[in-house]
């Protein structure tokens, strides 16, 4: 099957038009006729080589809703024309230790979407049904792409520190996975304190349900809020004064990030030491959490707050992406 999407063909290079050819569906592959596609600041970091693991021509794209095309002989949960989202894993082993335990998103021989194989800039993707996601009745399509890496990025560590509605929380940063952090940590219950380098966005910010927003680049003003957090989520990609957020933390509390800050992150052992507290981080979500998550999205209406553009204005909408500009979420439009 031909597929058309949109490719990088070096490092840094704006996305041109390429074909290429999926070749036989194997038994467990689903195939995946593209409604819509995110745009995740990974695949800004992917085309760029942030990483050093890009490989050329590539399709981005990682947020992936859609209509199961086709299904190989040995697909048992989902049928031709069933609705479903693809995120940043496309496949893992089903045999290793952690995908029998249910943890498919910790499988050692995993593949990445968008790692060594094309993504979702395109009118077609194919992934392993372990990683093709049923939608939930009554979602909005339009808006769910998100959900699939950012949504999942920031709802697991919520699950795995065991957040409570009655804590004080903190979220870094308030772009794609920020901005979907805060609207469910508002639906938790918590009370919510934004990190945020641009004080034009303080009043969207209040609008998603932070009880306050304070400027992540002044660690002055954090001091304000000294043992205060249970919990905080890191969602930056840049290095800021980490000891400081330290510093907000409660006794007992986490630091969890997910953003993928380049440089070591300096932790002194006295600021974990003192008060019992603890550092973090984890890659996107379970198959099974993404389910519950997307249920628990509809049940409460929370999506990403959308900007749409069409796929064939892919590098206008990359550009808006890495001027700082997407508010909160590029979604991408066959
Ligand atoms: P994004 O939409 O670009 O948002 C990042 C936010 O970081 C910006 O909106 C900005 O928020 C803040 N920021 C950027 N530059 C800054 C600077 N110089 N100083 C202070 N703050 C700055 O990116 P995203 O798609 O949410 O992704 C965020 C990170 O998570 C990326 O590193 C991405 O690769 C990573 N990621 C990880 C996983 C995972 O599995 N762990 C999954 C998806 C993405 P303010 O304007 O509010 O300051
Ligand atoms: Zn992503």
């Amino acid at each position: 099957m031909k597929v058309n999407g949109y490719a990088a063909t070096a490092e840094k290079s704006k996305l041109t038009p390429y074909s290429y050819e999926l070749g036989p569906l194997g038994s467990e592959d689903v195939d995946i006729k593209v409604s819509y596609c995110g745009i995740c600041h990974s695949d800004l970091s992917m085309i760029n080589n942030e990483w050093g693991m890009s490989q050329y021509p590539f399709v981005p794209g990682h947020e992936i809703i859609g209509e199961v095309l086709a299904i190989g002989d040995a697909v048992k949960n989902l049928k031709v024309g069933d609705r479903v989202g693809l995120g940043w894993m496309s496949s893992s082993c089903m045999s290793c230790e952690q995908c029998m335990d249910g943890s498919h998103h910790l499988c050692g021989s995993s593949e990445a979407t968008i790692v060594g194989r094309n993504g979702g800039f395109a009118d077609k993707v194919r992934g392993h049904w372990s990683w093709v996601i049923p939608l939930p009745e009554g979602i909005d399509m339009s808006k769910a792409g998100p959900l699939l890496c950012g949504g999942i990025t920031v709802f697991n560590p919520i699950i795995l520190a065991g957040v409570k509605p009655t804590d004080k929380v903190g979220v870094i940063g308030i772009g794609g996975l920020g901005h979907m952090a805060i609207k469910f940590l508002k639906h938790w219950g918590c009370e919510v304190v934004a990190f945020s380098s641009n004080p034009n966005k303080k009043q969207d910010i209040l609008n998603m349900g932070a009880n306050k927003v304070i400027n992540s680049r002044a660690p002055e003003e954090l001091e304000s809020i000294a043992g205060q957090l249970n919990f905080i989520l890191n969602t930056t990609n840049v290095s800021l004064d980490w000891n400081s957020y330290l510093m907000t933390l409660a006794p007992k509390g986490r630091f969890h990030t997910v953003g993928a800050v380049l440089e070591p992150m300096a932790i002194p052992a006295f600021s974990l030491i003192m008060g019992e507290k603890s550092v973090g981080g984890s890659p996107i979500g379970s198959p099974a959490l993404t389910k519950t998550m997307l249920d628990f999205c509809v049940r409460h209406e929370i999506y990403p707050q959308v900007e749409e553009f069409s796929m064939s204005d892919v590098n206008e909408a990359i550009a808006h992406l890495e001027e700082g500009k997407a508010r909160y979420r590029i979604v991408l439009k066959n």
